[in-house]
């Protein structure tokens, strides 16, 4: 491939699933059925402005593969959105879910717009008139396609649309899975905000225990004191940021937003980025860093660290940066955010990529948990919490008696509290990660041909896909 050969994100995915398909041995038919996008809606609808103009909005919504039911996927509100990109969203879900043992098929939505220059009140109706379009196509409800949040979209979207749903489908009792991400207040779940950043912290946490890998790349075993860039600081950038470096002792080095990037040779700590941020409307001069200006702010993603944390969009490490990049470890918080030939040049220099399909699942393995939620009609932890609890307390009160120490309330509260929603769901987060990753890793033990986590990773998908389609008796 020429070095100029420009690839769109979604013939990256295409090629990166070529290179893995061919070290699963199956059939081309199979495996055309599994990389092809089952259903694309594109829609345009009419929406009024604030200034009382009508304006036509673009919209999307692809279904990748039905293998298994509902589909999942974000929708994603930007001025970049296109069908290719969308298909692509849409393909990368299917096995993002495959490799964390969600039982679901890909899927993903758009609207082309910028969120930023709306108001609420017309983002409400630009959000409740899509649902409908969904709706009278039908393609969305809880056991047919579940939307979530993406770029440019959050809880309050998600709840215009549960709402919007609500309104038609007042009889559905399963009414609340017909989307994730709600406040939880609106039947959404506790954790699920910070699941996509803090499912990147378990991911990237378990790449660093290994010793052998972390030996290959010169750098000593676990996560603490490693130097990180983040780039974006939406949702996933900034809690991707605080977990890794309060829960995990890394430090963070740099971060790049769209008005500029921030660097620190010995670090900084990004609450108080986040709050300064927050307080003066941008990263840049923050006191104790060197500001890059917005022109150069992709330079971040160069700068010296051990491990590049891309949490924004797609494709901004190509063939024209790779070279450039001084990270040992590449680890996409976002979607798509290294090309195929980026890609290549990054692993052709070393370093470890930990691809997006596997590192940004924590999302909608959350969201899986709060579908339960909502089928179940009850919040984790409601029946079990208090006898746990009480088992605990007389285990401990049998301790103390037996030992002839006295434990303090401190610790027996410690030791015999009853699991809530946040634990569990954290516990089943940390649990799928962790998992997730040695299964990805072991292919590369059993099959030596593959030396990289993202093949690695679309191997173990296809093979979990394809024996779904084996045991449905369509392919020989
Ligand atoms: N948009 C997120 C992703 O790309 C979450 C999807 C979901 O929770 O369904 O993984």
């Amino acid at each position: 491939m020429s070095q100029q050969t420009v690839v769109s994100f979604y013939d990256s995915v295409t090629n990166f699933f070529n290179k893995a398909a061919q070290h699963t041995g199956l059939p081309e038919g199979l495996l055309e059925q599994i990389r092809v996008c089952n259903a694309v809606y594109r829609m345009l609808f009419p929406v009024k402005m604030q200034d009382g103009q009508v304006k036509v909005i673009e919209a999307y919504r692809v279904q990748h593969s039905h293998h298994r039911t509902p589909t999942k996927g974000g929708i994603r509100y930007s001025n970049h959105v296109n069908q290719e990109e969308v298909m692509a969203l849409a393909t990368l879900m299917t096995y993002k879910c495959a490799i964390v043992d969600v039982p679901f098929g890909g899927a993903k939505g758009g609207v082309k717009i910028n969120p930023w220059d709306y108001s609420p009140e017309v983002l409400e109706r630009i959000t409740r008139r899509y649902t409908t379009e969904l709706m009278s196509r039908n393609f969305i409800g809880p056991s047919i396609d579940v939307p979530a949040p993406d770029y440019g979209t959050g809880e309050r979207e998600m709840a215009w649309i549960y709402d919007t749903y609500r309104t038609f489908k007042g009889a559905d009792i399963d009414a609340a899975g017909v989307v994730t991400g709600k406040p939880v207040t609106q039947h959404g779940i506790n954790g699920r905000r910070e699941a996509t950043g803090r499912g990147v912290y378990y991911g990237i946490r378990e790449a660093c225990n290994i010793p052998e890998d972390m030996k290959r790349l010169n750098m000593t075993t676990g996560l603490k004191g490693k130097r990180l860039i983040i780039q974006g600081l939406g949702n996933v950038g900034s809690f991707s940021g605080t977990i890794s470096q309060d829960e995990g002792g890394a430090i963070i080095v740099g971060v790049g937003e769209m008005e500029g990037a921030i660097y620190n040779k010995d670090g900084f700590d990004i609450n108080d980025v986040l709050k300064f941020r927050k307080e003066t409307g941008s990263i840049l001069n923050y006191p104790g860093a060197i500001s890059i200006p917005k022109e150069q702010r992709e330079t971040i993603l160069e700068y010296d660290c051990d491990i590049l944390v891309p949490a924004a969009l797609e494709d901004v490490i190509s063939y024209k940066n790779a070279p450039n990049i001084k990270a040992k470890i590449v680890a996409e918080a976002a979607n798509g955010p290294i090309t195929s030939r980026g890609e290549e040049m990054l692993l052709e220099a070393g370093k470890i990529i930990i691809p997006d399909v596997f590192l940004n699942a924590g999302g909608v393995t959350v969201s899986y948990f709060e579908w339960l939620k909502n089928l179940s009609h009850m919040r984790f932890g409601r029946l079990e919490k208090r006898f746990d609890q009480q088992r605990l307390e007389n285990l401990v009160g049998l301790v103390e008696r037996t030992v002839g120490r006295e434990i303090s309330d401190e610790e027996k509260r410690m030791i015999a509290r009853g699991a809530d929603e946040i634990d569990l769901v954290r516990s089943g987060l940390e649990e799928t990660m962790i998992n997730a990753y040695h299964q990805i890793r072991d292919v590369m033990v059993d099959k030596p041909k593959v030396t990289d986590l993202r093949t690695a990773a679309f191997v173990s998908a296809i093979n979990k896909i394809s024996s779904d389609y084996m045991s449905l008796g369509i392919f020989p």
